[in-house]
């Protein structure tokens, strides 16, 4: 006998008798015979009742109980030319695991698609459609790639504090936390840590963890916690190194994704392109004459913006390319920790742009400490303010870069979700704490 509880997709004729465990999705009841429709994690299956051959009482409990119940069956294999699988169970026995409530909060296969707001509050249902939760399998399988491309190019896998007495990215989108009566902060980014371990000997390190931005905006791209997967190298001949090692990293991810992740992306009904190499380097003024071009009045030190990006998409699009850097910022534009590019008002920065949007920021650090400290005066900083940062840079820091990507915005343009929501399990965003 085999026993299978988990797997659906994996019964086949000639399994004798199984057990198969999942949620009722659905019930049908044509007099003679019942249909039970059983979900699990990777798919459904049918469990025929014909009246005549199934034990009266198994009958009538299967076939009423309330949608979305959980049940482990028991029962026959048959072939059938009836159901995708092949295969239907014609069951002897089954244990009820637990019977739902009703009515139910939000249906699992409506084809009315209920707002966002309404999905949200009752996650645990919405991510029991398929289609919804096949984002989730794909961000794990993500994860998984990225942490395989990272320990194959000798990074090594780190965590740095998510509760700290100051940040990297600027005062106004820091949470303050009250510790034991101090005032502390929530973790925008780990720069000033994955900078610090430059100077260790850990000489590439990458971090995936939550970063949080106390952002009170309501936009489709921006959520108050993310995960961020950041690098940081040493030992770096300019900005270039790392945008190499970033490309990698990403064809890695995305071509990982394409083949690994073909069962879920055909779930969601989605197919992904690998974006073409080498990924060309923009520089912003560059960009500023592009936006310009279409008729935005953009000016040299304005961030580009959604627009301006947009633009920039639209144009690189037409000459085929997805994926493509931004490089040489204004230099006031970018945090005091990046390098300017000597003589120029520009910066040693880049971002990385995937369809019109941003995904990535990046770029050769400032490891000289006198030149750091010069930087942070310049941008109206106080260095006592980093003063265990800055000691990091005075015994000895090799010449350094790195990027932060937020992982949830590789999703949302590589699945063209619309919203980054879709790819945050329990989102917070500043209408949003629970669930
Ligand atoms: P934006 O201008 O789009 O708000 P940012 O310049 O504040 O982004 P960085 O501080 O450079 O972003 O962060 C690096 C990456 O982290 C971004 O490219 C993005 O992928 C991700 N990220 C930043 N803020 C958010 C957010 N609020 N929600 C989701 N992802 C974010």
């Amino acid at each position: 006998m085999t026993v299978n509880r988990r797997d659906s997709s994996t019964v086949k004729a000639g399994d004798g008798t199984v057990t198969v465990s999942g949620w009722v999705q659905d019930i049908r009841n044509l007099g003679g015979i019942s249909f039970v429709i059983l979900r699990d994690r990777f798919g459904t299956l049918q469990i025929t009742l014909p009246k005549k051959k199934v034990d009266p009482e198994l009958f009538a409990t299967l076939t009423t109980l309330p949608r979305e119940s959980v049940v482990s069956v028991t029962g026959e294999v048959k072939e059938s030319n009836q159901t995708e699988l092949g295969v239907e169970i014609i069951p002897s026995s089954f244990v009820l695991e637990s019977e739902a409530g009703t009515p139910l909060p939000l249906g699992v296969v409506d084809k009315v698609n209920a707002e966002m707001d309404t999905r949200l509050n009752h996650r645990f249902m919405d991510l029991r459609k398929p289609e919804v939760r096949a984002v989730f399998e794909l961000k794990s399988l993500m994860m998984r790639l990225i942490t395989e491309a990272m320990e194959e190019k000798g990074f090594v896998q780190v965590c740095t504090p998510k509760i700290g007495a100051s940040g990297a990215e600027g005062g106004a989108t820091l949470f303050k936390v009250d510790y034991f009566g101090k005032p502390a902060y929530l973790a925008q980014s780990p720069q000033l840590y994955k900078q610090m371990l430059m100077s260790t000997g850990l000489d590439r390190v990458f971090e995936m963890a939550p970063a949080f931005r106390a952002e009170n905006s309501n936009t489709n791209r921006h959520v108050t916690e993310f995960i961020s997967f950041d690098g940081e190298m040493s030992w770096i001949g300019s900005m270039a190194d790392v945008m190499s090692m970033m490309e990698e990293i990403m064809d890695h991810v995305i071509r990982g994704l394409k083949e690994k992740g073909a069962h879920w992306l055909s779930v969601m009904g989605k197919e992904i392109s690998v974006p073409v190499r080498p990924y060309p380097v923009l520089t912003y003024s560059e960009c500023l004459a592009m936006v310009n071009g279409a008729g935005l009045p953009l000016k040299d030190g304005d961030d580009l913006g959604t627009e301006g990006e947009k633009i920039v998409g639209d144009i690189m699009s037409q000459k085929g390319y997805d994926m493509y850097f931004i490089a040489e910022y204004p230099s006031e534009a970018k945090p005091f920790y990046i390098m300017e590019k000597d003589g120029t008002e520009y910066c040693m920065s880049f971002d990385l742009d995937y369809k019109g949007q941003e995904i990535s920021s990046g770029g050769q650090r400032e490891h000289r400490y006198d030149r750091l400290v010069e930087r942070m005066e310049k941008l109206g900083l106080d260095p006592e303010d980093f003063g265990f940062y800055l000691d990091a840079f005075r015994y000895g820091m090799p010449p350094h870069g790195g990027w932060g990507i937020g992982i949830e915005r590789v999703l949302v343009k590589m699945l063209d979700l619309p919203n980054v929501r879709e790819a945050i399990l329990f989102p917070r965003d500043p209408s949003r704490l629970s669930p």
